[in-house]
C-alpha cells in the first residue's frame, strides 16, 4: 500500500517540488491550493497521474480528506514581501487559522505533519549566523509582521497540539530558497534580478546592498525537509545554505551570469529589511546528515535557463494577479 501526503501549496514554488519529490518517493499526493499565489502549471505534469488529485481549496476553510493520511506537509502561505504586503489578511489566515486546520485533520487521521516556518521567525536578527535557539526580533506592527507573527503563531500552535494531543509533528524554519518556478513577478530579489537583467533594466539594489542573505538551491532544501519528516525530532530545524552573500555581490553575480551590461542602482530599503540571515545547519547536519549539495554557480545557472525558457512576453508582464482584491 502505498502512503498517502497531502500538501497544501502544493501549486507554489516549495509545494510543487515537494509534489515531485513525494511522486518519485512512491507516495499517493494529495495536493491542494486555492491558486491566489499558486499556479496550475507548476503541477501541470503531475496532473495525468494516477497517484496525484488536486484539490482546489482554501486551508482557512475546513478541510476535509475521505480516507487514510500518512503525513501533511503544510506550506500554503504567501512567502515573498511584496506578496504579504498586498495581501496581509490573508497571510495572517493561513498560518493561523489555516495551520489550525491542518492540525485538526492531523490529529483525526493520525497522520503525522510537518509544517513550513521560516527564517522570518528571527526577524532582523541580532544573533549571527542564526541557531534553533535564538528567539528572534520580531517587529509585531512593521510591514513584515503579518508574515513573522503568523509564523511564529503557527510554530507555537503546532508545539501545544503535540503537547496536548500527541500529534506527530516537525517544524521547519527555511532560509532564502532559489530555483525553477518562482515567480518573475513576486518581487523577491532572485527573480527581480534576473528578470530586469533579461529585459536590459537596470538591477534595483534595495539600500547599498550590505544586507546579507544565503540562498539554498531547491534541491538542497526539498531534501533537508524529506529528511526531517522521517526524524524523531519534533523541535524547528534550520534548512538553508549558509553560504552568505551581500545583496550588492549577489546582483554582480546576476550581471555576471547573464552577460548583462547594465548597472546596480540603489533605491530606499524596506522598513525591517533584516540586515543580516545565515542559518547554523548543525542541527540539520547532526540530525539529518544533511548539508547542501548545490553551490550556488551551479544552481543560479539552472534557475537563469528557467526563466529564459518562460514565453518571452511573460519577461514584460505586471504581475497578473490583482492580489489586492482578495483582501477581504
Ligand atoms: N532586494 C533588492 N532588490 C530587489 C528585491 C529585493 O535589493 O529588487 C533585497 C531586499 O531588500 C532584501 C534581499 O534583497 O534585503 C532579499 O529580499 P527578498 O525579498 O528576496 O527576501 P527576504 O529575504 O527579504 O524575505
Amino acid at each position: 500500500m502505498k502512503k498517502t501526503v497531502l500538501i497544501t501549496g502544493a501549486a507554489g514554488f516549495l509545494g510543487s517540488h515537494l509534489c515531485d519529490r513525494f511522486i518519485k518517493e512512491g507516495y499517493h499526493v494529495i495536493a491542494m491550493d486555492n491558486l491566489i499565489t499558486g499556479d496550475m502549471r507548476n503541477i501541470e505534469h503531475l496532473m495525468k497521474l494516477e497517484h496525484f488529485e488536486f484539490h482546489h481549496h482554501d486551508v482557512t476553510k475546513h478541510i476535509h480528506i475521505v480516507g487514510e493520511l500518512d503525513y501533511i506537509m503544510h506550506f500554503a502561505s504567501p512567502a515573498s514581501p511584496i506578496d504579504y504586503l498586498k495581501i496581509p489578511i490573508q497571510t495572517l489566515k493561513v498560518s493561523s487559522l489555516g495551520t489550525h486546520n491542518v492540525l485538526g485533520l492531523a490529529r483525526v487521521k493520525k497522520a503525522r505533519v510537518l509544517v513550513a516556518s521560516t527564517s522570518e521567525v528571527y526577524g532582523d536578527p541580532t544573533v549571527h549566523p542564526q541557531t534553533e535557539e535564538y528567539w528572534g526580533n520580531v517587529n509585531p506592527v512593521g510591514p513584515r509582521g503579518c508574515y513573522d507573527e503568523a509564523k511564529r503563531f503557527m510554530e507555537a500552535i503546532t508545539m501545544a497540539y503535540h503537547n496536548t494531543h500527541q500529534v506527530e509533528t516537525r517544524i521547519v524554519r527555511i532560509f532564502n530558497t532559489y530555483g525553477p518556478r518562482m515567480r518573475l513577478n513576486d518581487g523577491r530579489v532572485l527573480p527581480a534580478f534576473i528578470g530586469q537583467a533579461l529585459r536590459g533594466e537596470d538591477l534595483t539594489m534595495f539600500g547599498d546592498g550590505s544586507q546579507t542573505r544565503s540562498f539554498c538551491y531547491v534541491s538542497d532544501l526539498v531534501d533537508g525537509i524529506y529528511r526531517l519528516l522521517l526524524s524523531d525530532y519534533v523541535m524547528p530545524v534550520n534548512i538553508g545554505n549558509p553560504s552568505e552573500i551581500t545583496i550588492k555581490e549577489f546582483g554582480e553575480e546576476i550581471l555576471k551570469l547573464t552577460g548583462a551590461k547594465q548597472k546596480l542602482i540603489s533605491l530606499a530599503l524596506p522598513k525591517d529589511d533584516p540586515k543580516q540571515r545565515r542559518p547554523d545547519i548543525s542541527k540539520a547536519k547532526a540530525l539529518l546528515d544533511w548539508e547542501p549539495k548545490v553551490n550556488r554557480a551551479e544552481g543560479l545557472k539552472i534557475t537563469y535557463e528557467y526563466f529564459k525558457s518562460l514565453p518571452h512576453d511573460e519577461l514584460f508582464k505586471t504581475e497578473h494577479r490583482d492580489l489586492e482584491k482578495l483582501n477581504k
